[in-house]
């Protein structure tokens, strides 16, 4: 009995990850996407205004400093770890 539960476990969690829809959005030269996407709006993450990057890119604190001479609290995702206010400088 058991081994029958985890084999509809298992089941269901490769039926979920195959839930996969074609992006509705389109390229700069009106191609359609060709990425998948598991969004309810059917848009790939980069037609999709509301995605946000978790892993693409790290949010990181800002290690700059203020004029105060304290650490500067703004989180960036530059490469260069610093803020818009420290990257003008
Ligand atoms: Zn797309
Ligand atoms: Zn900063």
């Amino acid at each position: 009995m058991k081994k029958i539960t985890l084999s509809v476990v298992a089941l269901t969690m490769t039926m979920m990850s195959f839930g996969q829809t074609q992006c509705k959005g389109l390229t700069k030269d009106s191609v359609e996407c060709k990425n998948t996407t598991k969004t309810e709006v059917k848009l790939c993450h980069i037609h999709n205004p509301n995605h946000v990057v978790l892993s693409d890119q790290t949010t990181v604190v800002c290690s700059g400093t203020t004029k105060k001479n304290t650490k500067c609290k703004s989180k960036t995702k530059d490469v260069s770890g610093l803020c818009h206010n420290h990257r003008k400088n």
